[in-house]
């Protein structure tokens, strides 16, 4: 009840695109019940979660913050959800994104902009971006209407947000949480992971979220640890490495000394520090901005005005304009740019020079870290080159703003495990993020060395 009613209180940050006050509070009742009766409780027993609207709700209209999908209610329940509600965690609605999951400040959802909780300390009321894609995640989780969120990770959405608002996130490797039931962008990349207000909590929801599903074809048939119990933020014996190419020229002074702030918690933890290189950095984010298009010109082509959500028939008008004016409704600006985008990396004439290039360009840099791993067990870097930016700050520049996925973007292409923790403020009084990378399956690696930070 105490968060259904922050939830309604908070109607102006845009964070939740519907509410479901119920399904939070059947999820209470049930705890009452199964007390009752002796039935055993599950990990997440009555705790109260925000849902990325992202996720397949039986009954719950999903939307993928887009028009297209605007009244589609699913007749299933995404694996990641259900699991969550197996847990005994309850509903309390769908939070906004970016459109489709394309964006890295939430203004592109055709919901309206998430407003974050934190502003400037110079007394200034500009309204700052929560990140995105998950910025309903990371706004509802900062303003602590929910106690922790599901979000999604196809080039940095769990972890920016959660860098933006002060919160910690994790993508767990590829093929941890199953694809089954989430509206698909980039399905080479699209992870789903935890958001909430520590590690811990992280750790506690990652554990309900993932684990083998036969309905996704690249669902890893893997045990899940029991990352919570194994938590343990002592470094000692354990090799940080600094990535030498992510100290780009001109890196924002307060996120550098952040970085550097970083180092040193992981020295006291007792880890070693090591410079390590990963050279193909600066082609991770043209490749990944050839790539996820590519995917998602693809997964978009099943909204035809036939079978989900929206359709648009003009009078008279034949199949192929039914199709047109649909799309041409249906999508935001920014969706229709990566499928204009995705559609002509993959054309005849193309295709050798942007997408194979692009796929050749991410092996090399799967390889960096793979290398890299000899040297070290987990990588420290920024999560995001800037804090926070201003809502409109970057809007009528899509290049600004897909920059801002500079430091994230490589380990999505390389599939590994990354997390986003707190890491202080910065002068203007807004929140910073570290990021650590980890080895294939080493969530439990990343997970330590965020408590060691945290
Ligand atoms: N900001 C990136 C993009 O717009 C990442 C999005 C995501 O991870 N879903 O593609």
């Amino acid at each position: 009840e105490a968060f259904n009613a922050r939830v309604a209180a908070a109607q102006a940050l845009n964070a939740f695109i519907v509410t479901t006050p119920e399904a939070a509070l059947d999820a209470a009742r049930k705890v009452d019940a199964d007390r009752a009766a002796g039935n055993a409780l599950g990990k997440l027993a009555g705790v109260p979660i925000g849902m990325k609207d992202l996720f397949a709700t039986k009954g719950v209209q999903t939307t993928a913050a887009s028009h297209m999908l605007e009244g589609f209610t699913p007749q299933y329940e995404s694996t990641v959800s259900q699991k969550l509600w197996d847990a005994g965690a309850g509903m309390l609605g769908k939070l906004n994104l970016d459109q489709f999951a394309m964006g890295s400040s939430n203004e592109t959802s055709y919901f309206g902009n998430v407003i974050s909780p934190w502003r400037r300390n110079d007394g200034s009321t500009a309204a700052m971006a929560p990140g995105g894609s998950s910025g309903g995640s990371s706004a509802a989780i900062a303003a602590r209407l929910c106690p922790a969120a599901t979000g999604t990770d196809t080039g940095g959405s769990i972890r920016q947000p959660a860098a933006f608002t002060g919160i910690s996130g994790i993508k767990p490797t590829y093929g941890r949480c199953s694809r089954w039931g989430i509206v698909a962008f980039a399905s080479s990349l699209d992870q789903a992971g935890p958001m909430a207000r520590d590690v811990r909590d992280c750790a506690i929801m990652l554990e309900a979220m993932a684990g083998f599903d036969p309905k996704d074809s690249t669902s890893l048939d893997m045990a899940v640890p029991n990352w919570e119990a194994s938590l343990n933020a002592d470094m000692k014996g354990k090799k940080v490495g600094i990535p030498r190419e992510y100290r780009v020229d001109g890196l924002d002074a307060d996120v550098a000394k952040s970085w550097d702030d970083g180092i040193a918690w992981l020295k006291d933890a007792g880890a070693e520090i090591v410079e390590i290189s990963l050279p193909h950095t600066k082609y991770a984010l043209p490749a990944y901005y050839i790539i996820a298009p590519a995917e998602a010109s693809s997964n978009l082509a099943r909204y035809d005005g036939v079978r989900y959500g929206l359709r648009d028939l003009p009078d008279g008008a034949n199949l192929q304009e039914m199709y047109a004016a649909t799309r041409a409704a249906g999508f935001g600006a920014e969706v229709k740019r990566r499928i204009l985008i995705g559609t002509y990396v993959l054309s005849a004439g193309f295709y050798d020079a942007y997408y194979t290039q692009a796929q050749k360009v991410r092996a090399l840099i799967a390889r960096d870290f793979e290398l890299a791993f000899q040297h070290c067990d987990v990588i420290l870097a920024p999560t995001a080159p800037t804090a926070a930016f201003g809502l409109g700050e970057k809007t009528a520049d899509p290049l600004a703003m897909y920059l801002n996925d500079v430091f994230a973007v490589p380990a999505s292409l390389a599939g590994l495990p990354a997390m986003s923790v707190p890491a202080g403020l910065n002068r203007e009084g807004l929140p910073l993020g570290l990021q650590i990378v980890g080895r294939p399956f080493d969530e439990q690696g990343v997970l330590n060395a965020g408590l060691a930070i945290e």
